[in-house]
């Protein structure tokens, strides 16, 4: 039997084929008690001057992760035809319910848009957006850039990242992409759990794909936006798409080489930071302490690095709970 897939609940009301700038949306219908036939509108900008490749660019993956969506408002409101040559697609916020809310996750369906691949046509609203991108935009691109950022509960170190791959020809493509990229650190990541994620689908269609962790805390700084903004344009440069060389400047090349490089929380408590990000580590040094809160007289517990690197990512808010990503420690590697 041959499964017929539904077609995507979603229209755009922009054209992937005609030359030009268009800004327009991609609505969702959205039944629901204010609004009988109402839609959700995610913001979208088609530039595309004649053949070439295409860049699909996004942020707001997670709705409290913010460099993305600055740079992508910025770039959607500047970037002229006239700029390229091929087709640059931005959607500054991709699970824009969750932006709108400052969440991470969508307040319709609490859907993890990261965890939601290759999403429904039949499903949730979150899962409707994510098999648009599986089914119509990651199809269309060439380079994929999606911006992250550690949002409330996390900060990082400001690095663009690829992911070791099973081609190896592609994972040199990717990596290619992220030294142009060239933000203060790169980084070969890993995940904790890769099941349903944007980059993963876009990995398996084979596409370039580049991702970011540019600091967190559910805000953004002058210095981590610029980042953003000047990384997007070295990636349209290196995509061949904007002419003119990628600004380089020295990025410092971080590993994470095994599940040792994370640190959870074994209990509730207080955090209390022993080292700051970009702080060099040797493997058995205390890196956080955790308070008990429930009395006084209680010793803290100690956490410690596994293995030599600097401090890559920490969690952000003063409190812990139980099984809290605390840190991760990245390895220092020299550049590829
Ligand atoms: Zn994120």
């Amino acid at each position: 039997m041959k499964l017929v897939q539904r077609p995507s609940p979603i229209a755009a009301n922009v054209s992937f084929e005609v030359d030009g700038v268009q800004h327009g949306h991609l609505r969702l219908p959205y039944s629901r008690d204010d609004s009988a036939w109402g839609s959700v509108m995610v913001p979208i900008t088609v530039v595309k001057r004649g053949d070439g490749p295409t860049a699909l660019l996004t942020g707001g993956n997670h709705g409290d992760e913010y460099e993305g969506p600055i740079a992508l408002f910025d770039l959607a409101r500047t970037l002229k035809a006239e700029d390229i040559q091929g087709r640059v697609i931005i959607v500054p916020a991709m699970n824009y319910p969750a932006f709108r809310a400052g969440t991470r996750t969508s307040p319709i369906d609490r859907g993890n848009m990261n965890r939601s691949f290759p999403g429904r046509p039949d499903g949730t609203v979150t899962e409707k957006i994510a098999d648009y991108f599986q089914r119509i935009l990651l199809p269309m691109a060439d380079i994929v850039l999606d911006f992250h950022s550690g949002g409330r509960t996390l900060d990082f170190l400001p690095y663009a990242a690829a992911h070791a791959l099973p081609d190896k020809e592609q994972e040199r493509r990717c990596f290619e992409a992220v030294a142009a990229f060239a933000a203060p650190y790169s980084m070969r990541m890993v995940e904790i759990d890769a099941v349903g994620m944007y980059d993963t689908a876009a990995e398996e269609m084979g596409k370039v794909f580049v991702t970011t962790e540019l600091s967190g805390g559910g805000t953004a700084s002058a210095k981590t936006a610029g980042i953003a903004k000047r990384g997007v344009m070295n990636v349209l440069k290196h995509a061949g798409i904007v002419s003119g060389a990628p600004d380089r400047s020295r990025t410092r090349w971080l590993d994470m080489p095994s599940d040792d490089c994370f640190v959870f929380a074994q209990d509730d408590g207080l955090l209390e930071p022993y080292v700051d990000l970009g702080d060099p580590i040797r493997a058995g040094d205390v890196i956080a302490r955790v308070h008990p809160i429930g009395r006084t007289g209680q010793a803290p517990a100690e956490y410690q690095a596994k293995l030599d690197g600097v401090l890559a990512a920490r969690h952000f808010p003063g409190l812990v709970k139980m099984g809290d990503c605390l840190a991760v420690v990245a390895t220092m590697e020299d550049a590829i």
